[in-house]
Order: structure tokens, then C-alpha cells, then sequence
């Protein structure tokens, strides 16, 4: 009754991800309340490049639970429980707070890329979240401009008004907004049009599988086309091999992240990581 009351959409099928009384799920509602005080989350950045140069243009930041006794948990299982107990607000500022002192410690060392965040549907239905991320890059002296955010044609759609209100005043603060998973959801294109999006994320599903299906090589080649045409950057997510790095370049694909080209990694990993890449590229282009 929650569910579809949150989701007005009048009714939902069970479904035992939603539970919040299933045992398992119980045990990590109050575990993760304490969470964050006890200094168990923690972000891995996965790198976006620039498929032609190997540069980097961006990090998407990812969520990590390290959970005494469950070991590391995965945003999967976190961020349903922190929908469901209203944790997701306070969860979400203290990843965009410890993004952005990330962000400020990779500038320091000259690494100038933008960090990447994905939101939920909640957190566009916060009344504060706007007035709340201003206060927390003047905290931290840093520019909305030096961040992107993710939305899913779902958390987009869940409110369409809503979204479009809100997602117009984070691009006017500058940040850059990325429709994320595209293809996995029932946006129009009349709807896209409307929102201030400069980046489309291809879903991993479509990618993953292109070499060995026509259909999803075909659907991939016309989202690219798509995207350019409306004026968006593409990024193609979720390669695992060469062979399909090459495809999408040939398709005219320019940006992707892949574990081919690296996982996501912790925050020191992630620094050493892209010293060596930026290194490489000098050594190849300089
Ligand atoms: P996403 O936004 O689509 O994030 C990309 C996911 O794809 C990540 O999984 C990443 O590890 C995985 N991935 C990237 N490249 C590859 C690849 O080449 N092969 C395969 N098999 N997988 C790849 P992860 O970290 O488990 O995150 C899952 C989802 O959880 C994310 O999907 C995102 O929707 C959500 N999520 C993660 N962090 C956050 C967060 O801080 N806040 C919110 N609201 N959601 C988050
Ligand atoms: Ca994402
Ligand atoms: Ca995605």
C-alpha cells in the first residue's frame, strides 16, 4: 500500500524487494540508520573516457556499504531500505558532501574532471534538496558546475512535473543533468525535449550483448543518433571487451565506462589510477 501510495500509482504487486519486514531487510533498516555516524559508507569511482583518447572526462561515484558483518554491501540492496525508511535524503547529502571534498582533493593533485552522482525519486521529491546541495558545495567552496547528476527514465517519469521543475533549477546552478539507463524505460521523446538533459547514457543491457545481437547493435546505433541529434553527449555503459569499444566507435559513439576500462575503484585506487592514465595518454598523444 506504501509503494504504490509513494508511487500513486493506486496499486502494486507484492513484491518482496519492497518488504520492508522481511527479516534480512529489517536487520539492515536499523543497521543502516547507523551507518553513517559509524563511518561504514563509502563511494568507488568508476572512470568515464573519451573512447578515442583514453582521457578521462568524469567519475561516477557508487555507493559501498562496509557492513560488520555482511562485508561489503552493494547500492542494490542499500538504496531500496534507504527509500523506504526516508534515509535516502540524508544518505544522498553525505555522498554529494563526500564527493564534493573528493572532488576538491582531486583538484589539488591537477586532476580536472566532473564527478557524477545518481539520484533517486525521492530525492527530487524533497522540498529542501535544492536549498540543501547549495549549502553543502558553499560548505565546501566548491562549483555545482563541477558535478553531473543521473536520473533514470523511471525516478524522471515517477512526477513528470516535478522533475521537470527541479531538474531545471540543478542545470541552473550549473550542474549537468544525465538521463541514465536509457532504453530500459518508457520516456517519450516529446518528454526528453523538455528537460535540460546534455548527457544520455546508454543502458549496459543494450551494450553488453551488441556484438552477438543485430537488435540490440541496431538499437545502440540509433540511440547515438538520436542523442546527437537532440544535442545530447552519449556515453556507452558497461563494456567488457575490446571488440566492443571498437564497434561503438565506429558507430560514432565518443563516450563510455567499462569495466574494461576499469571497475569502480576506492578513492585512493581511483587517484593512482588515473595518474597512470593520464601518463599512458601522454606517452601515446603527447
Ligand atoms: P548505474 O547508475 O547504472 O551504475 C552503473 C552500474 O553498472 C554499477 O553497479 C557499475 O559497477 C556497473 N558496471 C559498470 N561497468 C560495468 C561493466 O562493464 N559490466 C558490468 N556487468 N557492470 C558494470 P553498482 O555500483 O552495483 O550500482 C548499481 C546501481 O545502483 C547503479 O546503477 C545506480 O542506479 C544505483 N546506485 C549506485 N550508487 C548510488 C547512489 O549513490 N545513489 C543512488 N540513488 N543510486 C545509486
Ligand atoms: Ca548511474
Ligand atoms: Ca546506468
Amino acid at each position: 500500500m506504501y509503494v504504490a501510495k509513494r508511487n500513486k500509482t493506486g496499486y502494486e504487486i507484492y513484491n518482496p524487494k519492497y518488504d520492508e519486514y522481511s527479516m534480512g531487510k529489517l536487520s539492515l533498516i536499523s543497521d543502516l540508520r547507523s551507518a553513517i555516524a559509524k563511518n561504514q559508507l563509502f563511494m568507488e569511482y568508476q572512470p568515464v573516457i573519451e573512447i578515442n583518447s583514453g582521457k578521462v572526462i568524469s567519475a561516477e561515484a557508487l555507493l559501498r556499504w562496509n557492513h560488520p558483518e555482511r562485508g561489503t554491501v552493494y547500492p542494490d540492496d542499500i538504496i531500496p531500505v534507504a527509500e523506504q525508511t526516508g534515509l535516502i535524503n540524508p544518505v544522498t547529502y553525505w555522498i554529494i558532501d563526500t564527493t564534493a571534498k573528493y572532488n576538491k582533493k582531486l583538484k589539488s593533485i591537477g586532476v580536472n574532471i566532473k564527478i557524477a552522482i545518481n539520484l533517486s525519486v525521492y530525492n527530487l521529491q524533497d522540498h529542501q534538496f535544492v536549498e540543501k546541495i547549495i549549502d553543502i558545495f558553499d560548505e565546501n567552496k566548491i562549483s555545482a558546475s563541477e558535478f553531473i547528476m543521473e536520473v533514470t527514465e523511471s525516478v524522471m517519469m515517477t512526477n513528470p512535473q516535478q522533475s521537470i521543475e527541479v531538474l531545471n533549477r540543478l542545470h541552473e546552478l550549473g550542474i549537468e543533468i544525465a538521463v541514465d539507463d536509457f532504453g530500459t524505460g518508457y520516456s517519450s521523446l516529446a518528454y526528453l525535449k523538455l528537460l535540460p538533459l546534455s548527457k544520455l547514457k546508454i543502458d549496459k543491457s543494450f551494450i553488453m550483448d551488441m556484438i552477438d545481437d543485430d537488435n540490440d547493435a541496431m538499437i545502440v546505433s540509433s540511440t547515438i543518433d538520436l542523442a546527437h541529434n537532440l544535442g545530447m553527449q552519449v556515453i556507452a555503459e558497461g563494456f567488457e571487451e575490446k571488440e566492443i569499444l571498437e564497434l561503438l566507435s565506429i558507430l560514432g559513439c565518443k563516450l563510455g565506462q567499462g569495466y574494461f576500462i576499469s571497475r569502480p575503484i576506492s578513492d585512493d585506487n581511483f587517484e593512482k589510477w588515473i595518474v597512470k592514465q593520464n601518463k599512458h595518454i601522454d606517452n601515446e598523444y603527447g
